[in-house]
């Protein structure tokens, strides 16, 4: 079978190795617009239960980020000087970029080929050369775009500011972070990634992110391209929680943030996979997951309906693909909804006293529960009971 896979981010990349593995006759190309390991973004973060899937499945990638990855088990928020801690949980985070590498490396020995600093040829182009063509061009993918009658796109762009930067200090946790202005609630949330970085993700309402100066036009870049006055500005905001520590940006920006959803994820031998079929808010760290699981899944029913051996049309799988993915991503989306709304009405918790507020924030998606709560919290002497 020959495969188009427009897009090299993990779900693209995840595919298009597995694909390769069961097919080694077939021909798989990646087009990835970037150079290699040019990419946005800092450490994402993987439950342990997702973890465990990934070892389940695929040993040896699990294996190879396990060395890569910080691991930790505690849950820690941090409002009006007090830090509430919840322990007993598993989290591992590994870079961006590292994760990337490890799937460059698959896809290399699996004999993908990937065509790095080039756009996609156009998909008319690709549909007529192809038996498949694979849209894992992210959430802005331009396919889709293209064809959103087709699919059932609906875009929601959500008013908040979000700012994906890094720290060079390694927390301890999954910290979530307060910050008030005087005019609302700057709120974030910070794990490590690396022995010296962790990831740290800044987001603000319209109005407490305009009442804390931080809407001001761009005037200035740091030399890795992000907006200099926006690092140094949330560098003071959150100076208690950084503790003299520096943030550093990779091209970050405030942006908004857009729940991708679609009806339908193909239209003949055109099919979405990852961010261009769905996203999840960030403050449920599960889009990656989500693509390699999309991937995962894709390359098992193109093999087990026979399609990969030349045995026909990809069509029955497709189905199944969606019929497969759709309740998981449903599912994810209704957390990460919950979520990201939780976050934007932050400010009527505010009032409440710190383990009430970080017992609301920890069940805001309803994926923790009391229960869950305490059991973590007899492991521990935190002060959330
Ligand atoms: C602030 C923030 C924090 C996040 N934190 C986490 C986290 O902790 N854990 C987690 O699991 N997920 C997290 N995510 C989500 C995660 O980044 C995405 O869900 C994930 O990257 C989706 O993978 P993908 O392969 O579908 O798309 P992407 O990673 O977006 O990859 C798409 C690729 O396609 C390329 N591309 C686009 N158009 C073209 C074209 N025309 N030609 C060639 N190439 C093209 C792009 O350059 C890109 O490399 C976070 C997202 C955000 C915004």
């Amino acid at each position: 079978m020959r495969i188009a896979v427009v897009g090299g981010g993990p779900g693209g990349l995840y595919l298009a190795s597995w694909v390769r593995q069961f097919d080694p006759a077939g021909e798989v190309v990646v087009w990835e617009r970037n150079p290699a390991g040019d990419t946005f973004g800092f450490g994402v973060v993987f439950s342990d239960g997702t973890l465990l899937g990934i070892k389940e499945t695929d040993p040896a990638l699990y294996d190879a980020m396990a060395a890569r990855s910080e691991r930790w088990a505690d849950i820690a928020v941090r409002y009006r000087g007090e830090v509430v801690r919840s322990a007993g949980h598993g989290f591992a985070a590994i870079g961006r970029k590292e994760l990337l590498r490890l799937l460059y490396r698959r896809c290399a020995e699996a004999g993908v080929t990937l065509r790095f600093g080039e756009q996609g040829p156009p998909v008319e182009r690709l549909l007529a050369e192809y038996d498949l063509v694979v849209a894992a061009d992210g959430a802005n993918s331009a396919i889709r775009s293209g064809r959103s009658d087709a699919f059932g796109t609906s875009l929601d762009t959500r008013s908040s500011r979000y700012i994906w930067l890094a720290v060079d200090k390694p927390f301890d946790a999954l910290t979530f972070l307060v910050a008030e202005s005087g005019h609302g609630a700057l709120h974030g949330h910070a794990y490590p990634f690396s022995a010296e970085l962790s990831t740290f993700i800044v987001e603000a309402d319209e109005h407490a992110w305009r009442a804390a100066g931080l809407a001001a036009p761009i005037a200035g870049l740091t030399p890795d391209g992000s907006d200099r006055f926006a690092v140094e500005r949330l560098e003071e905001i959150f100076a208690d929680t950084l503790d003299g520590h520096r943030l550093t940006g990779n091209r970050s920006r405030w942006r908004r943030f857009t729940v991708v959803r679609n009806r339908r994820w193909h239209q003949g031998n055109l099919v979405l996979l990852g961010d261009a079929a769905h996203t999840t808010h960030f403050s449920i760290g599960s889009g990656t997951r989500l693509a390699m699981e999309d991937a995962l899944v894709l390359a098992g029913l193109l093999r087990d309906h026979g399609c990969l051996d030349g045995g026909g049309s990809p069509e029955a799988a497709l189905v199944a693909y969606e019929q497969r993915r759709g309740p998981a991503v449903a599912a994810a989306q209704r957390a990460a909804q919950a979520s990201l709304e939780w976050f934007e009405d932050i400010g009527l918790a505010m009032g409440r006293e710190a383990s009430q507020f970080a017992f609301e924030l920890l069940t805001r998606g309803g994926r923790l529960s009391y229960e869950d709560l305490t059991a973590a919290v007899r492991s521990s002497d935190s002060s959330f009971r």
